[in-house]
C-alpha cells in the first residue's frame, strides 16, 4: 500500500516545517514527542474502532498530526491543549488540510478540565507521557460520555494499565483504571515515528467504560485504601493498611470482615476486593 498524494497527514517534513514556522521547540516537561508518520495515524484511528462521525475527545493534540488523521476519518474532534502556541496554531493547520471539518481546540491543562463541547463518546491521544495515567482517570472520572479510549502511553505505563490482579506490574493505576473500564493492549509503536524521538517504546491501550464495583464506599475511598495497600508493596496488608486502619489489629479486622486474608498483599486483590475493603474502614 502507498500513501495517498492527497493525504492531508503530517510527515516528517510537514512536522519539521510546522514547528520552524511556530518557533516550537519541543519540551520533554510537556511531554511534546509529535508523531510524523501518516501510517502509524491511521492505524491508531483504525484500531480505535470509532462508530462512524463519533465525536472524539483528544488531548495535547500537538502540531495536528492525530487530529488531522481523526477529522480525514469523519470525526468531530475537541482538542485540550496546554501549550498556547500550539493550541492557537491548531485551526489554521487544520483549515489548510481537512476544510469544513468539525473542530474545537481548547487551550486548557486537560488534568484541570471539567467539562468539553460536545459529550464526546471517545477519547483518542497520544498523551503527554509524564501525566498519561492521571489525564486518563481525570478524564474518566468528570466525563462520563466518554465509553471508549485509545491511547498511546509509555510502554511501560501500558503494562502497568492493563495488569490483572497477581502480575509483577499490577498497581495503583491497574486499579483505579479498573474501576472506570476494562483496559487491554492494542498493539506497539516504536520510538522512529516520533519526533523527537524518545528513549521508551510506546503502547497503545484500549479503555471501554464499565460501571464501577457494586459498593456502599464512594470512590475517594476505595482509591485511599489502594494508595495506602500499595504504599508498601510488598508488606502483607494487615501491615501496610496499619496506617489506613489506625494499627495492625484494626486492619486485620476489616481484612477479615471484608473476607480477605490479612496475609495478603496488595498486588492480589482485584478492585472490587479493595471496594470491600473501603467499606470496612474503621469509624
Ligand atoms: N498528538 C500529537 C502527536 O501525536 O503528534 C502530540 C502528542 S505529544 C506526546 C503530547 C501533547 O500534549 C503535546 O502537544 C503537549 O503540549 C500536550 N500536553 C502536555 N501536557 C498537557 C496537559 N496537561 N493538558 C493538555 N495537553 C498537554
Amino acid at each position: 500500500m502507498t500513501d495517498r498524494p492527497t493525504s492531508a497527514l503530517l510527515g516528517p517534513a510537514e512536522i519539521r516545517a510546522l514547528a520552524a514556522q511556530l518557533g516550537i521547540r519541543p519540551t520533554k516537561s510537556l511531554g511534546q514527542n509529535f508523531l510524523h508518520d501518516p501510517n502509524t495515524i491511521r492505524r491508531i484511528v483504525r484500531t480505535a474502532s470509532l462508530a462512524d462521525r463519533e465525536p472524539v475527545l483528544e488531548v495535547g493534540p500537538g502540531l495536528g498530526s492525530l487530529t488531522l488523521g481523526l477529522l480525514e476519518a469523519g470525526h468531530p474532534v475537541v482538542a485540550v491543549e496546554i501549550d498556547p502556541v500550539l493550541s492557537g496554531a491548531l485551526p489554521g493547520t487544520v483549515a489548510a488540510r481537512v476544510p469544513a471539518a468539525a473542530l474545537d481546540v481548547l487551550r486548557a491543562d486537560a488534568l484541570r478540565v471539567t467539562e468539553v463541547p460536545g459529550a464526546p463518546s471517545a477519547l483518542v491521544a497520544n498523551l503527554p507521557y509524564n501525566v498519561a495515567v492521571p489525564v486518563v482517570l481525570h478524564l474518566l472520572s468528570v466525563l462520563p460520555s466518554l465509553q471508549r479510549g485509545l491511547v498511546m502511553v509509555q510502554a511501560e505505563v501500558a503494562e502497568r494499565l492493563v495488569a490483572p490482579p497477581g502480575s509483577r506490574t499490577y498497581g495503583v493505576p491497574s486499579v483505579k483504571a479498573a474501576w472506570y473500564a476494562a483496559a487491554t493492549r492494542a498493539g506497539s509503536v516504536p520510538p522512529s515515528v516520533f519526533w523527537p524521538v524518545p528513549n521508551v517504546e510506546s503502547g497503545l491501550v484500549r479503555l471501554v467504560r464499565r460501571d464501577p464495583p457494586t459498593t456502599t464506599a464512594d470512590r475517594r475511598e476505595v482509591f485511599a485504601v489502594v494508595d495506602a495497600a500499595f504504599a508498601q508493596r510488598r508488606k502483607t496488608l494487615r501491615a501496610a493498611l496499619a496506617g489506613w486502619a489506625g494499627s495492625p489489629a484494626a486492619a486485620e479486622q476489616a481484612l477479615r470482615a471484608a473476607g480477605i486474608s490479612p496475609q495478603a498483599r496488595g498486588e492480589t486483590l482485584t478492585v472490587g476486593e479493595f471496594a470491600r475493603l473501603a467499606e470496612h474502614k474503621p469509624g
